[in-house]
């Protein structure tokens, strides 16, 4: 940063690792924790003109930060909350709503159809868009009319059409982007919603283990399932440091409760290496891994 922070909202040397599931991840340099949309565009307006690394941070349930910390700035989203009705089944979302208040506080009261595809995502609704976050069931942008981006050309109301996005992607925020607020078109369902979010949420239960995570560390490949090679690869179980790979779920990475930044990429790696070797395929993560030098600015 070269310039004076201009913002009452501005922390210095705030740590990360609380503000992710993980639990991992040293100091950003800066913080911002904008409160209103306007806040934010004017931090991210002001980012754009500051050198260094920058980066978004929603919930921070898909993210590995490293223990060094963040040498640069961090806009952090949970603070825009807001959720506006705006008639005829759309409401305006701020980017920050945790995924599961709009479950729970708009979708099931309405018996809005596409529950099934939301139930039990952590995170936030700006991270969900980012990531198309979902189920076999649906995806986040499935459920839009458009998403309000801000990029470093400007601010952008981007009407949502099926060639955006695909499976946990989209291209109309690219990285270091900033997603402001997703206006959503819900449609009223003729199946009970409730039964079907109370139906996932159980199943979550049994089927994931639960703690600190990131949930999916990678993303299936086409036509199988990382966890299956992961497990073929007799990998379900091994540890290092304090990270476990889930004897429930081989594609689930457990910070067991002082898992190191290293511990958890080791067992990332060695996941790759042994799927690579036995089944010639290459995993790709999904968590989106924030290394010491990675390259992400706006
Ligand atoms: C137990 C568990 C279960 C999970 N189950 C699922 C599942 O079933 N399906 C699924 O898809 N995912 C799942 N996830 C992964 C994760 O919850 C989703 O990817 C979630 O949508 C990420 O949202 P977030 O706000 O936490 O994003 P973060 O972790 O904060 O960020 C993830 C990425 O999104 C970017 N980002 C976040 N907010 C914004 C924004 N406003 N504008 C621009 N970029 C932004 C960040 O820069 C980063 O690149 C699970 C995670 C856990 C821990």
């Amino acid at each position: 940063m070269n310039d004076p922070i201009p913002f009452d909202f501005a922390r210095i040397n705030e740590p990360l690792a609380p503000l992710t599931l993980y639990g991992v991840g040293g100091p950003a340099r800066v913080a911002l924790f904008p409160r209103t949309l306007d806040e934010a565009r004017a931090a991210y307006a002001w980012l754009a003109e500051q050198p260094g690394r920058k980066l978004i941070l929603g919930g921070g349930s898909n993210v590995l930060i490293s223990d060094a910390g963040y040498d640069g700035a961090v806009l952090v989203t949970t603070e825009l909350a807001r959720i506006t009705d705006l008639g005829d089944d759309r409401f305006a979302v701020e980017s920050g709503v945790p995924l599961n208040r709009l479950v729970r506080d708009v979708m099931l009261p309405h018996n809005y159809d596409g529950v099934g595809g939301l139930t039990g995502i952590p995170g936030s609704v700006g991270g969900a868009i980012y990531m198309n976050a979902g189920t076999v069931n649906g995806s986040t942008c499935q459920l839009l009319e458009s998403v309000v981006v801000a990029r470093p050309d400007g601010v952008a109301d981007v009407p949502m059409t099926p060639d955006l996005y695909g499976y946990r992607s989209q291209t109309f925020c690219p990285p270091g982007s900033l997603i402001l607020e997703g206006r959503f078109r819900f449609t009223p369902a003729d199946t009970d919603q409730r039964a079907i979010y109370d139906h996932y949420i159980r199943r979550r239960i049994e089927k994931q283990p639960q703690g600190r995570c990131c949930g999916s560390v990678f993303r299936n490949p086409e036509g199988d399932h990382a966890g299956r090679l992961i497990e073929a690869c007799g990998l379900k179980g091994a540890r290092l440091g304090g990270a476990v790979i889930s004897p429930m779920h081989a594609n689930f990475i457990m910070n067991e409760g002082d898992a190191a930044f290293a511990d958890i990429l080791g067992l990332i790696e060695r996941c790759k290496t042994e799927v690579r070797a036995r089944f010639g395929i290459e995993l790709r993560e999904e968590v989106v891994i924030i290394r010491d030098d990675h390259p992400d600015s706006t």
